[in-house]
């Protein structure tokens, strides 16, 4: 599937865990916002991208993981793209 549309969800009042961003993206095209985070049309639209790695990127999880520990959240390309 190659669609960029997405599922916006809110977590569980109790349930939020800590995001190391804004929101985090699952390969089943669901967004969930840190509870705290402000909804704008670019964190959206970074989140999509995400959701469009899942899809195109083959081992995209574990590849996202090795560029956190390997250059850091904000260096980590697959951030960088989704903001390009
Ligand atoms: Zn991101």
């Amino acid at each position: 599937m190659s669609s960029r549309r997405a599922i916006l969800r809110a977590w569980p009042q109790a349930a939020a865990p800590p995001i190391l961003g804004r929101a985090v993206a699952f390969p089943d095209r669901t967004i969930f916002p840190a509870p705290d985070a402000q909804l704008d049309p670019s964190l959206l639209l970074h989140e999509v991208a995400h959701v469009h790695q899942f899809q195109h990127v083959t081992g995209f999880p574990a590849l996202y993981l090795w560029e956190n520990l390997r250059c850091g959240y904000q260096a980590n390309r697959f951030e960088r793209e989704d903001d390009a």
